[in-house]
């Protein structure tokens, strides 16, 4: 019988990383994680975690020794307050991290390679109007990605495919569509829309305001991080090496996943809309047709249930960090 393959997740002490070395555990695998720093909010459950920089060359080569597979998910990245406003950092720090970690990986022979790129590559020209055309993985080119984060994870995605064409080297390219979940990032400048969010509802009170970027009239999809992880796995498992879309297709505003927050929280809440912040791209979603086919397969957990689920996390750590009332035995938490 042919041995598991064993395996390294790098960024295991961020969100999507963390989740991956439990799921990747709980299925039986040998697990090495590594990342700059532990995990936030649990201890990463894998048989190894490794403190490194990976920016490093010496600390790639030593991450990638003895595995067979790398899901390569370390990045500086936060959400669109952060990307916009460190360019330089974001950009010089992943390709440091990228080149050095596939090069690496091949050395050491490491026989499947996964990066985990972005819809931020997608051309802003694509993006102007809420009611976007979701897009599809032939979408990116001509290029006009995200400034910073999206130029640079575009370069690593041809990285790669140089790395297929010109050394057989097994790589697979992930595009990620907003991946929002329990265990992330909710405050401090690096959270996303949907945990901000949860966090602004949970700290109003009742019939009060909460500040939103933008008019709140650009959209999204939102992917559940159990459906990442499911996703990511099976496109490791696949022979597909080109780019591919890894996100849910049902389109919302920010106006709308507000509601939807509230409405889990049980408040009603008015909106106090700030133009000047940063908002990103007018609208993105994600073309499932292509995973679709090469996976079979594609997210399938609800909005609302993610987000009831990534609420009760965020409102329960405000709770354990004294700044929600405890709730009273016998009382029900909302
Ligand atoms: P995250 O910030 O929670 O995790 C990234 C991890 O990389 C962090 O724990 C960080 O400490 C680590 N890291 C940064 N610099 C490092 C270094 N020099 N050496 C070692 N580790 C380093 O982000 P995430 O949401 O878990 O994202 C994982 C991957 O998915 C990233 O590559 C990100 O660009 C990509 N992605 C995420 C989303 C999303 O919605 N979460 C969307 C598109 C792409």
């Amino acid at each position: 019988m042919k041995a598991k393959p064993r395996i390294l997740v790098t960024g295991a002490g961020g969100f999507i990383g963390h989740h991956l070395v439990k799921r990747l555990k709980n299925d039986g695998f040998w697990v090495r994680g590594v990342d700059i720093k532990s995990a936030d909010y649990e201890p990463s459950p894998g048989d190894e975690f490794a403190l490194l920089d990976l920016r490093l060359w010496e600390n790639c080569l030593k991450a990638t020794k003895d595995v067979d597979q790398v899901y390569n998910l370390a990045a500086d990245m936060g959400g669109i307050g952060y990307i916009t406003a460190n360019h330089a950092d974001i950009t010089r720090n992943n390709i440091l991290i990228n080149t050095h970690m596939i090069d690496a990986s091949r050395l050491n022979g490491v026989a499947r390679f996964l990066f985990s790129s972005s819809a931020c590559v997608y051309p802003q020209y694509r993006q102007k109007d809420p009611d976007v055309t979701p897009l599809k993985e032939i979408d990116a080119m001509p290029a006009d990605p995200e400034p910073g984060y999206g130029w640079e994870k575009l370069f690593a995605e041809e990285l790669c495919r140089y790395y297929k064409k010109d050394y057989g080297f097994e790589t697979r390219i992930v595009r990620f569509h907003n991946v929002y979940g329990p265990l992330g990032t909710y405050e401090g400048g690096k959270e996303k829309a949907p945990a901000a969010i949860s966090r602004k509802v949970a700290l109003a009170d009742d019939g009060g305001e909460i500040e939103v970027w933008g008019d709140g009239l650009q959209t999204r999809s939102f992917m559940y991080v159990d459906d990442c992880v499911e996703g990511l796995i099976r496109l490791m498992a696949s022979d597909f090496s080109e780019p591919l879309n890894l996100g849910n297709d049902r389109l919302v505003t920010i106006n709308e996943l507000i509601d939807l927050v509230s409405a889990i929280a049980g408040k009603k809440l008015s909106k106090r809309h700030d133009p000047s912040k940063p908002q990103g791209v007018r609208g993105r979603n994600s073309d499932n047709t292509l995973l679709n086919q090469v996976l079979r397969w594609e997210p399938a957990i609800d909005l609302e249930e993610g987000l009831g689920i990534t609420y009760k996390w965020i409102e329960g750590e405000l709770r354990k960090a004294g700044r929600l009332p405890a709730v009273e035995a016998g009382q029900v938490a909302s």
